[in-house]
């Protein structure tokens, strides 16, 4: 008869152009999708999706991972999970003054309707970061 014994972990990987963010046997993940949260349980069926900018949470034995994510793909073929982000950062790693500044950088410029459009797009996008990056790490602190 078949084995179909479903696998009870995820190996999951967060990539980053810079760095290698995580390499964990993982139990349960959240993505933040283009299209809403996604929850993946060890056995989900394979996916491909487009990352949103948000807060990503895995757990690995008792400890619960929070991170902020920024754009990129994530695919989940049997039991690995593989997030391939622009930048991400762990809750922790988050430098909230930085993040805020960022913030006020880039209403700034989206306040100033003589800019480019493409200045304008590269600020809103900037602000999309930035807001991820401080509701992360609110996740964290509370
Ligand atoms: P900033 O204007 O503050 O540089 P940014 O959104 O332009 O922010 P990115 O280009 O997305 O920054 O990221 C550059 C590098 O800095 C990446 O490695 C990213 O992980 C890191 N980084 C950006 N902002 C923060 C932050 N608030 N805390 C920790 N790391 C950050």
């Amino acid at each position: 008869m078949a084995d179909i014994t479903l696998p009870t972990e995820i190996h999951l990987d967060i990539v980053t152009p810079d760095r290698l963010v995580a390499h964990d046997a993982v139990t349960a993940v959240t993505i933040p999708g283009k299209n809403g949260a996604l929850g993946i349980l060890p056995g989900h069926a394979p996916l491909l999706t487009e990352l949103a900018s948000g807060a990503m949470e895995y757990t690995s034995g008792t400890a619960k991972h929070t991170l902020c994510v920024n754009w990129g793909f994530a695919e989940v073929l049997g039991d690995r999970v593989i997030v391939l982000a622009q930048s991400a950062e762990r809750a922790e790693e988050i430098d909230v003054e930085r993040a805020e500044k960022a913030k006020l950088r880039a209403e700034d410029r989206l306040k100033r309707f003589d800019d480019l459009q493409v200045d304008r797009e590269r600020a809103r996008i900037a602000l999309i970061r930035a807001m991820a990056r401080l509701e992360t790490a609110h996740k964290l602190r509370g």
